[in-house]
């Protein structure tokens, strides 16, 4: 039904909840990754605090923080800054089998639709691979970038700020998307923070706290709160995230927390609602009464 606004893709196969993990690569993986369904580890988020002060052109916080813990990651990803002439890694590179990839001209009809008719996509898409090697193609990233700007007119939340199960954030996660956000060509792409995996890195210590306040309130249209607590036993669980956000809410200016929180939920689907039912009346025949 078209009143559900969502177009729910799943896109992404090491990220989904659902998924198995992939297999451990021959080299050391990086530590702790949470097995399906383990409570969640209050592992210290260093690469995701650590990239925002490690790119010296990010105006980000520059919180002092302790070096990644494990081999370092992927290179920076310039995926989202990068001129589209020039990317880091061509789209066409390390393309995997068809099926659920954003090289699929299937999701590119999708998307087309969903701008027309005024609907809203998530998109579940993982920055990096779970286990990145060394010098491995930032290929998500620049596959992303180039879908975003492949559809302008559609607004796209990309689910968990492209992180995953067993997808920890790279280097440079919060300052891939500073450039991401900032860039003009970008301005359909919205960032979603639910689920208690994405919390976990953000309330893990007070500078990530910090600097993902920081760069919320630098782009308080642009973030979105959800919890993704699947059928809930009781009110408890469906605020468990919401609860771990409360130091993330609490660095926030009120009206900037609100946004975050409702905010820019309320605009982005009421503006949705209006724009399907205008083109439910444009196209959908009525029967006659
Ligand atoms: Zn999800």
């Amino acid at each position: 039904m078209l009143t559900s606004l969502i177009c729910y893709l799943w896109l992404q196969q090491q990220s989904i909840e659902n998924s198995k993990p992939p297999e451990p690569p021959p080299a050391p993986p990086p530590a702790a990754v949470p097995a399906p369904g383990a409570a969640p580890e209050p592992q210290p988020p260093a690469n995701l605090e650590g990239g925002v002060v490690q790119v010296p052109t990010a105006p980000a916080s520059a919180a002092p923080l302790p070096p990644p813990p494990s081999p370092p990651p992927a290179p920076a990803l310039e995926a989202l800054e990068a001129p589209a002439a020039a990317p880091a890694v061509s789209s066409q590179q390390s393309v995997r089998a068809p099926g659920a990839s954003l090289l699929n001209p299937a999701l590119d009809r999708l998307l087309d639709f969903a701008g027309e008719a005024g609907l809203v996509a998530i998109i579940h898409n993982d920055v990096d691979m779970p286990f990145p090697k060394p010098g491995q193609d930032p290929y998500q990233v620049v596959q992303m970038r180039d879908l975003v700007k492949r559809h302008p007119n559609t607004t796209i939340i990309w689910a968990h700020a492209g992180l995953g199960r067993v997808v920890r954030p790279v280097k440079d996660q919060l300052a891939i998307m500073d450039r991401g956000l900032a860039n003009p060509e970008f301005k359909n792409l919205y960032i979603d923070l639910s689920w208690d995996e994405v919390a976990k890195y953000v309330v893990a210590s007070p500078e990530a706290v910090q600097a993902t306040a920081d760069l919320i309130k630098r782009y308080p249209d642009r973030f979105l709160f959800g919890t993704d607590e699947v059928a809930p036993s009781d009110q408890q669980k469906y605020l468990k995230v919401y609860d771990m956000y409360a130091p993330l809410f609490a660095a926030l200016p009120p009206d900037v927390s609100r946004k975050f929180r409702m905010g820019n939920y309320e605009r982005l689907f009421d503006a949705a609602r209006q724009k399907v039912r205008a083109w439910e009346k444009a196209h959908v025949p009525r029967p006659a009464s």
